[in-house]
């Protein structure tokens, strides 16, 4: 009989994955399936992006690129993140990856070891705790907390800081709360980590682009006295509606760049040359898709977080960022994993349980509103009508 090794016992999923699976089952079936469990962009990749990797198709970008990713996109990565955080960013230090989980990985299999602590959100995004498990490492959470506007407490974070801590992982705008941790907070935290010179930290910025009413992103990056040991991470995913072409790209300090280089070359090469020339395209080009999109997200973020305010014994803050809302159903009488699974066989609503992002999720569900608003408007209509009938 083979075996596979024990890591694979303990290492995790996406729920968001079996949630659309289930859907598309029950659309096939014949349902009105309305789905606000996935985390994409319902809109389309811009067309001049689109163009862009069609025409490097039809130039002959069909082979291997470097490792690293090609220049000019490591260059446009750098220009992109002077014009939005105003840091310098040498295009050395840039790695191209196949979405922003690769970075995830990379930084995790290089601090994860029996014996390492590793700390991260939660509620968060739930491949961060299956790595970590992965590796073997002690995952520990730091609880995000409604009470805090779903933000990182920089004091709290600090506190759960110990000699083993070896990597902190830190996710602003985040997945699933759609919170924005306050530049005072993170420069608290920045503060704080001076006496902690041995924990390196991943910053998590793939919906960076994504805040409403006038709430600032502030980038990791801007600080220089944690440059040394910062990884950050974003990609073209979320920002450009590009799930589906599986593109990253990440910073690294010195020391750690050549070793996640390694990790390329032995996992997978490169990411496809036409997805990369594609890349340079959305970088270099107009921002005002970026714009468009989010001012669309800004106005359906009114109508989901009215609608989900007004339905029996739920609440839910605004969230300042990304485009999910995580209002608390503590007081509907159900467990939110069961109420997410009601909702989705009953009412046809697919949504995602708070547990499946930690423990701290219970009591909540997480909405995608990257759908329609008239979907958005059905969906919270028959949320209504489900939890009048079996409140
Ligand atoms: N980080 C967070 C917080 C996310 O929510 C996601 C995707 O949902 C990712 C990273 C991964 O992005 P990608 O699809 O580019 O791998």
């Amino acid at each position: 009989m083979i075996t596979i090794v024990p890591a694979f016992g303990r290492i995790g999923e996406e729920n968001a994955f079996a949630v659309l699976a289930r859907a598309g089952q029950l659309a096939a079936e014949g349902r009105d399936i309305i789905n606000l469990g996935i985390g994409q962009p319902d809109m389309p990749t811009p067309a001049h992006i689109v163009e862009a990797g069609i025409r490097a198709l039809r130039d002959g970008h069909h082979g291997y690129t470097p490792a690293v990713g090609i220049l000019p996109l490591r260059e446009a990565v750098s220009r992109d993140l002077h014009r939005r955080h105003g840091v310098e960013v040498s295009s050395d230090s840039v790695l191209i990856v196949p979405g922003g989980k690769v970075t995830m990985f990379m930084a995790i299999l290089m601090f994860g070891e029996p014996g390492a602590e590793i700390l991260y959100p939660d509620p968060g995004f739930p491949i961060y705790r299956s790595m970590i498990e992965f590796t073997g490492a002690t995952p520990v959470p730091v609880p995000i907390r409604e009470a805090n506007g779903f933000a990182f407490s920089a004091q709290e974070t600090l506190s759960l800081i110990t000699e083993r801590t070896r990597l902190l992982i830190l996710n602003s705008p985040a997945n699933p709360t759609g919170g924005v941790t306050p530049k005072a907070e993170i420069d608290a935290l920045v503060a704080g980590l001076a006496a902690h010179p041995d924990v390196a930290i991943l910053s998590d910025e793939i919906y960076g682009t994504m805040t409403y009413d006038g709430e600032a992103h502030h980038s990791l990056l801007r600080y220089p006295e944690i440059r040394e040991r910062l990884i950050y991470l974003d990609g073209a995913s979320k920002t450009y509606a590009m799930t589906g072409w599986r593109l990253g790209w990440s910073v690294w300090p010195k020391p750690l760049y050549d070793a996640a280089r390694k990790l390329a070359v032995n996992a997978h090469s490169c990411v496809n040359a036409a997805t990369q020339w594609a890349g340079v395209a959305a970088l270099d080009g107009s921002q005002d898709c970026v714009a468009e999109m989010v001012a669309e997200f800004d106005r359906r973020r009114a109508l989901v977080v009215e609608g989900l305010n007004a339905l029996p014994n739920v609440s839910c803050i605004t969230p300042k960022g990304a485009f999910y809302a995580f209002p608390n159903v503590g007081k509907t009488g159900w467990k939110a994993k069961a109420l997410a699974s009601a909702l989705l066989e009953e009412a046809g609503v697919a949504t995602i349980g708070g547990p499946d992002f930690g423990v701290h999720g219970e009591g909540y569900i997480r909405l995608s509103y990257a759908n329609s608003s008239e979907n958005i408007l059905r969906a919270l209509e028959r949320m209504g009508s489900f939890l009048s009938e079996r409140a």
